[in-house]
């Protein structure tokens, strides 16, 4: 028994081991990747549900490892928040959606906006504000163009600082969105006080909304108070037309999912996109 033990804890030392060397590297990778440009943005389709017209997309970040190929962001982000990097790489995605929203205005398709997420380690650093500015600035793009997605956590985290800044974005045009809404804390009370537009609901509880009678229960509790406070909702993951049925039965305002097209590139979205000209 003694023998096993010993050799259970050189098995799990050698575990421990590997998932510290495969950090590090990823570490390591992750230095390299911005200077190589091995990062680009994909953007997913969001729907309105009374028109049926793609009026937004959110900007999503993808990484393509030159050995490893794709690396998801779920992956990523979290080691390049703990390595202090998400600043830069935030303020990248930040420009390259603003970039591209501003070339499809250009090219006529002037009613698009775009949806970016901002990482609590972003948005909870001095400077933030000052940084979109600059974006918005050098880029051209209409501020009420350009939506912000926050978590919970997010808005949590920064204590009494967190209205002002939401104030400040506020008032210069720039839509917010509560993201993964329902999976954080649950103190909704800040609902009422922060100039929030839309809860983006988590896709948890849109997966088995055709079974999970709480689930249902869930999303229709979520609309109904959004709708009281005057907020917008967006039910995220959709995938199914059962899905989408029961979220118009309910009043849903926007979808993203799937079922409507997965994250793509700008080329996919501007065939979807219809022209608005002048004359
Ligand atoms: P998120 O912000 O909740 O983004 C939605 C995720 O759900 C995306 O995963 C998207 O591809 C996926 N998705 C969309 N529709 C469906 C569907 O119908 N079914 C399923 N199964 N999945 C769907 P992705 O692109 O892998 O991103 C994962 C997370 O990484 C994001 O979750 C977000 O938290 C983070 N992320 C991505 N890009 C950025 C970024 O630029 N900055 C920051 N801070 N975080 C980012
Ligand atoms: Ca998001
Ligand atoms: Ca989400
Ligand atoms: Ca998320």
């Amino acid at each position: 028994a003694k023998e096993r033990g010993r050799n259970a804890f050189s098995f799990f030392s050698e575990q421990m081991n590997r998932k510290a060397l495969e950090r590090r590297s990823l570490e390591d990778s992750l230095r390299r990747a911005m200077a190589n440009d091995e990062f680009y943005v994909d953007y997913q389709p969001q729907i309105d549900l009374r028109s049926g017209r793609l009026f937004g997309v959110e900007a999503l970040l993808r990484w393509r490892h030159p050995e490893e190929g794709l690396i998801s962001p779920a992956r990523f982000i979290p080691v390049a928040e703990e390595m202090g990097l998400i600043r830069r790489l935030g303020e990248w995605v930040l420009r390259t959606a603003c970039n591209q929203c501003h070339a499809w205005h250009e090219e006529g398709y002037s009613s698009i906006r775009v949806a970016v997420n901002v990482s609590g380690h972003q948005f909870n650093q001095p400077g933030f504000i000052e940084m979109v500015d600059e974006v918005l600035e050098e880029t051209g793009l209409d501020p009420s163009s350009l939506e912000l997605e926050l978590t919970e956590s997010t808005l949590m985290e920064g204590a009494n600082e967190t209205i002002m800044t939401l104030i400040d974005l506020k008032v210069r045009g720039i839509h917010l969105a509560i993201d993964d809404f329902g999976t954080g804390y649950s103190s909704l009370s800040y609902l009422k006080h922060f100039p929030i537009d839309r809860l983006k609901v988590d896709r948890s509880f849109i997966r088995d909304i055709s079974t999970d009678l709480d689930d249902c229960a869930i999303v229709e509790a979520i609309i109904g108070m959004a709708h009281s406070l005057g907020r917008r909702v967006l039910a995220e993951g959709v995938e199914r037309a059962e899905e989408l049925e029961f979220l118009r039965a309910r009043g849903c305002d926007e979808v993203q999912g799937y079922y409507f097209g997965r994250p793509m590139s700008p080329q996919e979205i501007e065939q979807r996109l219809v022209r608005v000209t002048a004359e």
